[in-house]
C-alpha cells in the first residue's frame, strides 16, 4: 500500500519519500487515515514501529489545511496549535526534528518549537515569540514557559501524548494534569503507549473520545529481527569480555547498558584506555554534553556508548547493530526497551546480556516474563568460575531482583554495600 492511498497530500507523500519511507508501517497505515478524519486515536506501539511519522504526517497536513499563520486565530500571538508531549529531552529533540524535516516539504512554512528542561529557558522563550504551529515539549519545561507567559495553550487543537507509559513512569502525572487543565475541551487527542498498565489505561480513558484503536501486535512478522544472546561470565571479567566481543564482531556501533552513572564513566574509560572509542552517556552529564555524545555516536565518531537506562527508550539510532546488557535491566519491560534500540526499521541486530552468577535468578525471571529461553553461552577464555552469593545478601526477598517499584535510596545503598563485600565489581577489577 503506497503512502498516497492514505489520504496524504502530494507534498507529504513526497516528504515521506524523501525521508526514505517506501511503504507505510502497520501503525502508519492504521493511524494516518483516522487522524486525517479528525478522530481521537489510541496507538499501542513501540518505538521503532514508525509511530512518530504516524502522527507527524497527518498532524502537519491538518495544520497546513487550516492555512492560518501562527499569529492569527484565537489565542493571540503566543498561541500554540498542536502540542506534542514527550517524556524526555532526547525524545523531544528527535520528534521535533522529524516534524521539522517533514514540514520542509510543505508549501506554507510551519513553525515547530522544541522545548525541554536542563538548558536555558531564554532561547526557548525567544523561539516562541509569535506563537508556534507545533510545540514538542517535556511537561515540566512546558509549564515553566506557561508560567513565564511565553505561550498559551488555550488554542491547542491537537494533543499528542507520546510514550504515555514512560511519562507516567517518570512521575509526570501531576504536570500532565496541569497541562490538560490548560487545554480547550474541543480538540483532537492522539495517545501512544507501548504498554497499558492500569494508570496508563485510566489516563487514556479520561482523555480520549471514541478513539480509533490501532494496535501493532507482537507477531514474528513485524517483530524486529533481534537476535538475543546471553553469556555467562564472572562479574569481574565483563569489561574484558566486552572488549573481546567488540573486537571480534567489529560492530560499527554498540550501545552498552550499565546500572549506574559511575559504571558508565568507569567502563567507558577502561575501553577507551584499551583503544576502543567509547564514551559515557548518562543523566549526570550536561544537556549539551549529552546532545554531543549522541550526535557523535550517530556520526560514528564513537564506536561504543556506555549508558544508564537514560538511553533505553525513545532514542533512535539508525543502524545500531548491537546492544549489550553489561548490567541487567531491573525489569522485563526495561529489557524490551533496551534491546529495542537495535533492529530498528527492518534492520537486524543483536542483543547480548552478560549474566553473572548473582544475576542468574534475575535473568531467569526476565526470560519467564518474556516467555523466552535464551541459552547461556560460555566464551572460550571467559568461562565463569563464580557461584551465586547466598540469597540473603544479594536478594533478600528472593524475587530475583524484580520488584514492583524502583528501589529506594536505602535499597541501593544496601545493594552497593553487599556488592562491595561479596561480588567484585568491574570498577574494582577492570581489564
Ligand atoms: P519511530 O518508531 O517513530 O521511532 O521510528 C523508527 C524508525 O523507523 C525511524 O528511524 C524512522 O525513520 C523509521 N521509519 C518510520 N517510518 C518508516 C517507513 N514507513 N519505512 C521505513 N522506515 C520508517
Amino acid at each position: 500500500m503506497p503512502f498516497a492511498s492514505l489520504g496524504l497530500s502530494p507534498a507529504l507523500v513526497h516528504a515521506a519519500e524523501k525521508a526514505g519511507f517506501v511503504a507505510p508501517t502497520p501503525i502508519q497505515a492504521g493511524a494516518i487515515p483516522a487522524i486525517l478524519q479528525g478522530a481521537d486515536l489510541l496507538g499501542a506501539a513501540q518505538t521503532g514501529s514508525g509511530k512518530t511519522a504516524a502522527f507527524a504526517l497527518p498532524l502537519l497536513q491538518q495544520l497546513q489545511q487550516l492555512q492560518l499563520s501562527a499569529t492569527q486565530g484565537p489565542g493571540g500571538p503566543r498561541r500554540v496549535r498542536a502540542l506534542v508531549l514527550v517524556p524526555t529531552r532526547e525524545l523531544a529533540a528527535q520528534v521535533g526534528e522529524v516534524l521539522r524535516s517533514l514540514a520542509q516539504h510543505l508549501q506554507q512554512p510551519l513553525k515547530v518549537a522544541i522545548v525541554f528542561g536542563g538548558v536555558s529557558i531564554n532561547p526557548q522563550m525567544l523561539g516562541l515569540r509569535g506563537g508556534a504551529d507545533v510545540v514538542v515539549a517535556t511537561p515540566g519545561r512546558l509549564l515553566d514557559l506557561v508560567d513565564h507567559n511565553a505561550l498559551r495553550l488555550s488554542a491547542v487543537a491537537h494533543l499528542v501524548l507520546d510514550e504515555a507509559d514512560r511519562l507516567l513512569d517518570l512521575g509526570f502525572t501531576e504536570e500532565l494534569q496541569r497541562v490538560l487543565a490548560l487545554l480547550p475541551a474541543q480538540r483532537q487527542n492522539l495517545f501512544f503507549s507501548a504498554t497499558f498498565p492500569a494508570a496508563v489505561q485510566a489516563l487514556a480513558d479520561g482523555l480520549l473520545k471514541n478513539p480509533v484503536r490501532v494496535e501493532v501486535p507482537h507477531t514474528p512478522g513485524n517483530e524486529p529481527a533481534i537476535e538475543q544472546r546471553s553469556i555467562a561470565v564472572d562479574a569481574s571479567r565483563r569489561t574484558q569480555l566486552l572488549r573481546h566481543l567488540v573486537k571480534e564482531h567489529n560492530w560499527s556501533r554498540v550501545l552498552v547498558f550499565v546500572a549506574t552513572q559511575y559504571a558508565a564513566e568507569h567502563v567507558a574509560e577502561k575501553l577507551y584506555k584499551a583503544g576502543i572509542y567509547a564514551s559515557p552517556f548518562h543523566g549526570g552529564l550536561s544537556q549539551g554534553a549529552r546532545n554531543q555524545v549522541l550526535q557523535e555516536f550517530k556520526d560514528e565518531r564513537w564506536q561504543v556508548v556506555v549508558t544508564t537506562d537514560l538511553a533505553a527508550r525513545g532514542i533512535d539510532i539508525a543502524q545500531l547493530p548491537a546492544v549489550v546488557n553489561y548490567d541487567l535491566p531491573r525489569s522485563a519491560v526495561d529489557y524490551v526497551h533496551r534491546i529495542g534500540r537495535t533492529g530498528r526499521a527492518g534492520e537486524t541486530g543483536v542483543a547480548v546480556s552478560f549474566v553473572t552468577a548473582d544475576a542468574e535468578a534475575h535473568f531467569r525471571l526476565i526470560e519467564k516474563r518474556q516467555h523466552l529461553t535464551i541459552p547461556r553461552e560460555q566464551i572460550a577464555g571467559f568461562e565463569p568460575t563464580e557461584t551465586a552469593a547466598p540469597a540473603s545478601v544479594t536478594d533478600p526477598q528472593g524475587t530475583g531482583g524484580i520488584k514492583g517499584k524502583r528501589p529506594s535510596k536505602k535499597d541501593k545503598l544496601r545493594a552497593a554495600a553487599a556488592a562491595a563485600g561479596s561480588a567484585p565489581d568491574a570498577h574494582k577489577k577492570g581489564p
